[in-house]
């Protein structure tokens, strides 16, 4: 029997949680190496830079339990990113990434960016010059910087806005602090923080919305390449929607159930993400504001949101652990400030 279907085996009976929750809470003889081994196990090869372990963890609600912790790299494992912005206004969906506007995908062309002014119904859009119809593109680590910070230098206004993995500061590591058992709150919360709302088999984050409304504001365009992320010079690459492709030619998912849509990966508050639609396009019923249901077989788990909706989940049910910038750091929302929001969770 595969290793899967082992786990499949052990957490059927325990209905009450999602499969890889049962998977990271219950190994088969319940001891935290078999859990650290199996949970490994779903990475990319190479994605854990170091091997992953449990530890002692404080949660958002202050609840202190166990965690696993898992480091990756800025960059994820086995999967092509990119591009983002094209070059030139006659440049076709290929050369460019996606954006997201009004619960809907758009392709990110040469055409698209010609047009801004028009679809964003603002005359202040000029990304490119009339004469070459070459595009501004923040094709250098400077310009990226200066760009992508909240206070855009005006310079950089009027640009398509891409920043590279190799921009981030050498040695960068990010390690997610999961919990092994979710502890369910009263009040779902959208708990997403600077952390993100989960991490793929690939070591790619899965983030929180996109600040869309500061970039535009600033007449700046930060597409997301056709996976649904981009990279920023703090965490490196992000995920904000989750599209067809991204399941398909992006992440490593994880097939549990033919009925049931892939498993993309991990939430912070340990339940599984879940993919939107299946293979024939049938969207899952009966979701939560949170985006997530409860099923006989699977327990309580998440389906990403729609790619246009720029919400990968709406929030966690549960207490979530952290992201931290090193391995053996604990989560920061410990001790009184723990416990202060733990009276409203
Ligand atoms: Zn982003
Ligand atoms: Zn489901």
């Amino acid at each position: 029997m595969s290793k899967l279907l082992r786990w499949i085996a052990v957490s059927l009976p325990l209905a009450a949680v999602g499969p890889l929750a049962s998977v990271i809470s219950l190994a088969h003889d319940g001891s935290h190496t078999s859990t650290v081994k199996d949970l490994s196990a779903h990475f990319v090869d190479g994605a854990l830079v170091v091997p992953a372990k449990v530890v002692d963890c404080t949660l958002s609600g202050g609840t202190e339990t166990k965690c696993i912790s898992l480091t990756v790299k800025p960059a994820p494992k086995n999967m092509t990113i990119g591009p983002w912005c094209p070059r030139l206004v006659t440049d076709g969906p290929d050369k460019g990434g996606i954006w997201l506007h009004n619960n809907r995908v758009h392709d990110v062309d040469g055409a698209f960016v010609k047009d801004a002014a028009t679809f964003f119904n603002d005359k202040t859009w000029q990304l490119f010059d009339p004469a070459t119809g070459r595009i501004n593109v923040t094709d250098s680590e400077v310009a990226c910087r200066a760009a992508a910070r909240p206070d855009v230098d005006p310079k950089y206004q009027n640009h398509c806005v891409e920043c590279q993995v190799s921009y981030v500061t050498t040695g960068t590591t990010l390690t997610y602090l999961i919990p092994l058992k979710p502890i369910l709150v009263k009040q779902p919360a959208q708990r997403v923080g600077r952390g993100g709302v989960g991490v793929t088999f690939n070591g790619a984050r899965l983030d929180g919305p996109a600040p869309v409304d500061a970039i535009l504001g600033a007449h700046t365009l930060a597409p997301f390449d056709d996976c649904g992320g981009h990279v920023n010079v703090h965490v490196g690459y992000h995920i904000h929607a989750v599209t067809a492709k991204t399941t398909t030619d992006c992440l490593k998912t994880i097939s549990i159930e033919a009925k049931h849509t892939d498993v993309i990966g991990l939430a912070m508050d340990g339940h599984a993400i879940f993919a939107r639609a299946n293979k024939t396009g049938e969207e899952p019923d009966g979701l939560d504001r949170c985006g997530g249901h409860k099923d006989s077989k699977l327990g309580y788990h998440y389906h990403a949101g729609k790619p246009g909706s720029n919400a990968i989940l709406g929030c966690h049910v549960a207490e979530t652990g952290c992201v931290v910038d090193a391995p053996g750091k604990s989560c920061l929302h410990d001790g009184w400030i723990a416990w202060f929001k733990r009276l409203f969770d």
